[in-house]
């Protein structure tokens, strides 16, 4: 993993590149009365503190700050719909939120694999994939912004994101091109010192919430370019509801995070809303998709694990028969195999995040990462609602939420027969089938 300073949340935990560093943060921190105990413990040591610790404390701390959002919290806004907006709010106000962004926009600089530890603890905490997707375009959705964006727009637009006072979504999926991305329709023509807009994209997800959106529109038509992908061109920019219709979709689970229907007629742009080249944006988009894939796996894994917990609980305390049902191996196998195949999928994770952070290419095994964990996911959700019998389908014990929450990433952001197809063209070398 690489050794960067360390800004944000791992900051106070005195974390950093060099010893004399780790000991001057952990003088700071004392003096700031603060006193924090790692401070003091980084400053009698004096030396950098091993990643195996950091990721402890980033899990540490993420539980801590997820306990006051139960089980209760999450199924009370499973039933309401209501955006959980004071749990994105505590880790915007504790800086979790600027996790992996660059320190000189106030980010703390760190890699996907600590974002990837913070996801999973939050979807563990039974927060599950409404918790995790309420801070996932925020945490890397607008990755191509700080990868390449200007300087000024850096400064701009990253740490409104970072301090929740602008809340992103992302606009790439469209009604009739599906994954087949590089063929999508919406246009941004060029007029003078702007662009508009027009046209419709769908799932669009934290819209209702959002007042600025991640933008992909084709600026070139297909024809007049060599490749599809060559036409299309990034935006960030204001969601100008005067020009952008939102309808909400209502859908199977994650209710509180809404995903939603966008048609948009004659949305100005600035130029200087524009990330990177016309026609590169494609290109920057296919850049911020394996750290994506990553945490999603991350999150998936965190999900079904606590879809696993719930279900060796109730297998220890249900009784039938005169003992617990926990007890017969036909209720004990399936969950001693969910076990397995989520700690292989957890390996995955960080293998894929490892790669992606040490500047490897990390496709094969992102992708791999993100097939393999929502696959175990979905069968430890779905064998959590069988060891449950008819309590399974009780909203009360949570099992059938984390079910119904696991589906979304079983398909997006790319389905199974895609991540297979993608394997079989670029790892085994077969001619590409899609
Ligand atoms: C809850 C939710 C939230 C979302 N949030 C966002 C968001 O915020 N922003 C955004 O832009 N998008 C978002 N999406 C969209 C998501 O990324 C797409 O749904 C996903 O990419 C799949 O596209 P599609 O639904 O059009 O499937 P389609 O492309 O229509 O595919 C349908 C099925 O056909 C299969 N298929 C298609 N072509 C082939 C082939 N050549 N070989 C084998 N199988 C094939 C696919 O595997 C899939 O099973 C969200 C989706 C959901 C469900």
């Amino acid at each position: 993993m690489r050794l960067k300073y360390r800004a944000g949340p791992a900051r106070r935990y005195g974390l950093g590149k060099h010893q004399a560093l780790d000991v001057f943060i952990g003088l700071f921190y004392a003096a700031t009365a603060k006193q924090h105990p790692l401070a003091l413990i980084l400053i009698a040591k004096g030396r950098i503190t091993c990643p195996k610790n950091t990721d402890k404390q980033i899990k540490d701390s993420i539980e801590k700050l997820c306990k006051p959002f139960d089980d209760q919290y999450w199924l009370d806004r499973d039933t309401d719909g209501e955006f959980p907006e004071d749990f994105c709010r505590a880790l915007a106000d504790d800086g979790w939120l600027g996790i992996c962004m660059p320190e000189d926009v106030g980010g703390s600089g760190l890699g996907i694999s600590e974002a990837a530890v913070m996801v999973q603890t939050i979807a563990e905490s039974g927060a599950a994939n409404g918790g995790v997707s309420s801070v996932a375009i925020p945490l890397f959705g607008v990755n191509p912004i700080a990868v390449f964006g200007t300087e000024e727009q850096k400064q701009r637009m990253l740490p409104p994101v970072m301090r929740r006072d602008d809340i992103p979504c992302f606009g790439v999926t469209e009604p009739n091109t599906g994954l087949d991305t590089t063929r999508l329709k919406t246009e941004a023509i060029l007029q003078g010192d702007h662009y508009v807009v027009h046209g419709q994209k769908v799932w669009t997800s934290t819209a209702q919430v959002s007042n600025k959106i991640m933008l992909i529109a084709r600026t070139k038509p297909e024809s007049e370019t060599k490749r599809p992908i060559d036409g299309l061109t990034l935006f960030y920019t204001d969601l100008d509801r005067s020009t952008c219709e939102i309808r909400r979709i209502e859908k199977m689970g994650r209710k509180c995070v809404d995903s939603n229907q966008l048609f948009i007629d004659g949305l100005k742009i600035p130029v200087e809303d524009r990330i990177g080249e016309e026609g590169k944006g494609f290109r920057y988009l296919l850049h911020g998709l394996n750290p994506e894939r990553v945490l999603i796996a991350s999150g998936l894994v965190g999900l079904g694990r606590a879809a696993l917990k719930r279900a060796v609980t109730y297998a220890g305390e249900r009784e039938v028969f005169g003992r617990p049902i926990g007890q017969n191996q036909s209720v004990q196998h399936p969950l001693a195999e969910s076990w397995i195949e989520l700690e292989a999928a957890n390996l995955m994770v960080f293998r894929a995040a490892a790669a992606y952070d040490n500047g490897e290419d990390a496709g094969a095994y992102a992708n791999a990462a993100k097939y393999f964990a929502a696959e175990a996911t979905f069968k430890a959700c779905q064998q959590a609602v069988m060891t449950h019998g008819g309590m399974g389908y009780a909203k009360e014990y949570h099992v059938e939420r984390y079910l119904r929450e696991c589906m979304i990433h079983r398909l997006a952001p790319i389905s199974p027969q895609l991540i297979l197809c993608f394997i079989a063209e670029k790892v085994l070398g077969l001619a590409k089938s899609y």
